[in-house]
């Protein structure tokens, strides 16, 4: 099946016992087993099947399989938020003692998470600059875990060099996690060398703006037992779970070991788990995603044009609008499109950009991105407001600095409140 098709069937057919199209909302906290020989097998992880919705869900389970598919991946595992789903991937292989490496360029919250509360936890974030991927090789020693970055993080909106840091990351058996976040369909981070994609469902995956979600896909492409000194908690007997390892436990089920300790043990103990609700609206966002992202890319692009030499505007931030190495790197990560997210300067600063903002109509101000409606946000005064000027400069935000997430609506009404806000600048 394409990509526009799988997003449409994979995993749902029709429910068995009523014959429904529509994926139902399996609204349940546990399931009936079949006999004590059954919830053994069950338990002991020798058949795969429900035992209660914190550690799986049929709702859920036809997100996964559609959002694995969709990205090339041997399996997935929903979770409550994108931060679970960051914060998970990290945990699932680094515990006190080891360390991971970091693209600098990440949405703030994960920033906080990698480098606060992991921090706490004795795991080390050892962050280097994604303009030079070189260092990634650098930052890399016998206790690293993983490499760790974003697709299309903002406000810089340099694409990732992907295939690059993956390259490294091989040489020394240490796999890439990507959070693809901004760049769902138009990006496949596996089939540039990632092993790990991570999404915050929340954002275009729903598209809709009604639920927080998040996702792990386990692209099944890293040999865990190759570098088995490095991963002891796949390799190890796990005492949590009676001395199972997971690396062998996964055989009979496919090269799954590392979704599989995560559903199994981080969904299990700390619970971040998605509601069987919140998997059902996502299912609907997805059915569309594919649509709704050529949407989303034809409309930012004729955002860009437009600002692109506005008397008003310093500078457009946008995949397309750059040149040399960044503008190659989208060019080969990203298909169909170069996203929607898109950041221009204003001439007049940060009072320029508040202005704008306050008089915009259409487009709304909010914290989040990747809505099918246009969103915006001043980042200075803002998310970025606790900063200090040297670390705004630093991670790409100017006083007027404005980011927009451009939805689906009419190019035509996009771009006239964009134009009269600017008027009022
Ligand atoms: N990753 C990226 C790139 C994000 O933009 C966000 C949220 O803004 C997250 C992760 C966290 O997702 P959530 O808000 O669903 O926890």
């Amino acid at each position: 099946m394409k990509e526009e098709t799988i997003v449409l069937h994979t995993g749902h057919r029709r429910d068995e016992s009523t014959t429904s199209v529509a994926v139902p909302i399996y609204q349940t906290t546990s399931y009936q087993f079949n006999n004590t020989e059954h919830a053994a097998k069950l338990f002991s992880l020798q058949e795969l099947g429900n035992i209660y919705t914190r550690i799986m869900n049929p709702t859920c389970a036809v997100l996964e399989e559609r959002m694995s598919k969709l990205d090339g991946g041997v399996a997935a595992m929903a979770v409550s938020s994108g931060q679970a789903a960051s914060a998970f991937s990290i945990q699932n292989i680094c515990h006190s003692g080891d360390n991971f490496v970091s693209s600098t360029d990440l949405y703030g919250g994960t920033w906080n998470l990698f480098s606060n509360t992991l921090k706490e936890m004795g795991i080390e974030c050892r962050f280097v600059d994604p303009a030079k991927p070189e260092q990634f090789e650098n930052a890399i020693d016998d206790k690293t875990r993983c490499i760790y970055a974003e697709t299309l993080p903002n406000p810089k909106l340099n694409v990732f060099p992907i295939n690059e840091v993956s390259k490294i990351g091989k040489k020394h058996n240490v796999p890439l996690i990507m959070d693809n976040t901004a760049a769902p369909y138009i990006c496949k981070p596996l089939s540039h060398g990632a092993n790990i994609v991570v999404y915050s469902t929340t954002k275009y995956i729903g598209g809709h703006g009604l639920s927080i979600g998040g996702l792990i896909v386990d692209g099944g492409n890293f040999d865990w037992e190759a570098a088995a000194d490095r991963f002891p908690m796949l390799n190890k007997p796990d005492p949590s779970y009676h001395g199972a390892v997971w690396s062998e436990a996964a055989k009979p089920l496919g090269p799954i070991a590392y979704i599989l300790r995560a559903r199994v043990i981080l969904l299990r103990d700390y619970g971040s788990a998605m509601s069987p609700f919140n998997a059902f609206t996502f299912i609907q966002g997805l059915e569309t995603l594919p649509l709704r992202m050529q949407r989303h890319c034809e409309n930012a692009e004729k955002v860009a044009q437009y600002l692109d030499g506005h008397s008003k505007v310093e500078k457009v931030i946008y995949p397309k609008l750059m040149s040399g190495i960044h503008r190659d790197r989208a060019e080969s990560y990203m298909s169909g499109g170069f996203g929607s997210l898109l950041g221009f300067e204003l001439k007049d600063g940060e009072d320029a950009g508040k202005k704008f903002i306050d008089n915009l109509k259409l487009l709304y101000h909010v914290a989040n991105i990747g809505d099918a409606r246009s969103l915006a946000i001043h980042p200075a005064s803002t998310t970025h407001s606790q900063l200090s000027d040297d670390e705004k400069l630093s991670s790409g935000v100017t006083p007027g600095y404005v980011r927009l997430s451009i939805g689906i609506e009419h190019i035509d009404d996009i771009i006239e409140d964009l134009d009269q806000a600017l008027k009022k600048v």
